[in-house]
């Protein structure tokens, strides 16, 4: 093609073959991070003016090649411990890779969008969801929160014959939804988004394991009943992001159903903990609740981008979110008359059941990932993380210069350096310069949170990369810091 519109069609595999080895190389993660230390070079080579006249295809690739894939972020190297994302596995890539060649959109009669409905199926059953719960895949946890509440507040209006999709909110009553302090945040952004804001959501106190307060619970229910107020919905962490603690979903679920109100599970992260035979009974009522949230993106391995939320009641979660019917959709019509694909935009239509029109196909990864490894090997990668947060408490006990802040319950342990002779008013500061001196180093990248008020180093262990060595590294890094910043070394 010639003229300034010299976008190539073609050369698909050209262009992939000159990629690969820098991916590769960069998957390796054999050199040191240096994307922070050498941020000018590759920024000065990125941030030019919009070119008026394409450069073509080649320098596109030279760049990607030279200046952005050496320089990546290292989410899936090894010892990075730090969030609760981490980098795809091969088969993850190789399914990305055929969604945006020839999945480009999930719509239609076409095997993309047949698995959407599969790859949820299969993730339900894998996670003890119960069949007939409608799912939709969206972007992550953010939305499929919002989406499960967005569920539940058509639930709660329309119940005092109003609907809120249709007529937004009303003055009054006032409405509520209850988590607990360890909530993500998410949750309260969703309540903003939803028309609640952010206030609505009442924080509730958490006992010694980092769970919801119940009794706490049941008494900001009881006040709030008292003043008229709606309790819209309760959230129940499976598995809070900062220790890994699980609500107790079966008691809230008896809460819910005793103050009438919905209960959503936020499991973005600790929802996959039920693999594991151990905590199993942590996550029993769950088939109790009216829709929950859960992140492909995180312990599965799926690349990013791919969450998913599952609500009881699919005709409620349409009425919350469907699109109004529009001439531009024309192919949204009844399933029955599909002569060819293009007669229908697949059934169901996803597009009606969350704030996405437009979306990247992302049932492939999951079902590539669960073909790849089935039910087992997902339980077997969720109790050797389990194991690994497990080991690192069972040095932090052995050794008289590390403290436990939460007992692990998950993939998640919270500990720090504390020698028995320190001043606890010296500890915090001791340990946010740990974890300064770790991410410096690069090697082993934990994150920090604060447990009961104490600073605490937070390893997350989902990376299917990781191995025993790298946690044991973690901890032998911990002390040798310590060690040397304490004069013990
Ligand atoms: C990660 C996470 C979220 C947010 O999800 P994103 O995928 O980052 O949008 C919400 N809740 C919990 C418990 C999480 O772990």
């Amino acid at each position: 093609m010639s003229g300034p519109d010299s976008a190539e069609t073609e050369r698909l595999s050209e262009a992939i073959d000159r990629i690969v080895p820098a991916l590769e190389g960069f998957n390796r993660f054999q050199d040191p991070d240096l994307a922070g230390r050498q941020r000018d070079t590759w920024m000065a080579a990125l941030n030019e003016p919009l070119p008026a006249c394409g450069e073509g295809l080649e320098p596109v690739l030279q760049a990607l090649i030279e200046d952005i894939i050496p320089y990546g972020v290292r989410i899936g190297s090894p010892g990075f411990s730090g969030w609760v994302t981490t980098a795809p596995t091969t088969v993850g890539v190789a399914a990305a890779l055929a969604a945006t060649v020839a999945g480009a959109q999930r719509y239609w009669v076409q095997p993309f969008n047949a698995l959407e409905t599969v790859g949820l199926r299969w993730l339900a059953e894998l996670l003890g969801l119960p069949g007939d719960w409608f799912g939709v895949l969206v972007s992550g946890g953010s939305v499929a929160n919002l989406v499960g509440l967005g569920a539940a507040r058509q639930w709660a209006f329309e119940r005092i014959g109003h609907d809120p999709a249709r007529d937004g909110l009303p003055p009054e009553p006032r409405c509520r939804i209850y988590a607990s302090s360890e909530i993500h945040h998410v949750v309260n952004r969703s309540a903003a988004v939803l028309g609640l804001g952010r206030r609505a959501v009442a924080s509730i106190a958490v006992d010694e394991h980092q769970r919801i307060d119940l009794d706490q619970l049941c008494a900001a229910l009881e006040a709030d009943r008292s003043e008229g107020i709606l309790p819209m919905a309760l959230v129940a962490s499976a598995g809070t992001v900062n220790t890994g603690a699980v609500d107790p979903i079966e008691q809230m679920a008896e809460i819910a159903s005793q103050y009438d109100t919905w209960l959503h599970i936020d499991g973005a992260y600790g929802l996959f903990g039920v693999l594991d035979p151990r905590v199993t009974p942590l996550f029993c009522g769950l088939e109790r609740a009216d829709s929950a949230a859960v992140d492909p993106h995180k312990w599965l391995a799926a690349p990013l981008g791919c969450g998913a939320a599952y609500v009881r009641d699919r005709a409620l979660l349409a009425r919350a979110f469907t699109l109004e019917p529009a001439e531009y959709l024309e192919m949204d019509s009844d399933a029955s008359r599909v002569e060819s694909a293009f007669d229908h935009l697949g059934d169901p239509p996803y597009h009606h059941f969350s704030p996405e029109h437009s979306a990247p196909s992302r049932g492939v990864r999951v079902w590539a990932i669960l073909k790849e490894i089935g039910a087992e090997g997902m339980r077997e990668r969720v109790i050797r993380h389990n194991n690994f947060a497990r080991h690192i408490a069972s040095r932090v006990e052995a050794d008289g210069r590390l403290e436990l802040l939460a007992e692990p319950v998950l993939s998640i342990c919270c500990f720090r350096y504390r020698p028995p002779e320190m001043e606890e008013d010296q500890v915090d500061d001791l340990n946010a310069e740990i974890a300064h001196r770790l991410r410096a180093a690069g090697t082993y990248v934990p994150s920090t949170t604060r447990v009961a008020g104490r600073f605490a180093i937070r390893p997350c262990y989902i990376n299917p990369r990781t191995s025993l060595a790298d946690v044991d590294g973690l901890v032998d890094q911990v002390l040798e810091i310590g060690d040397a910043l304490t004069s013990r070394g």
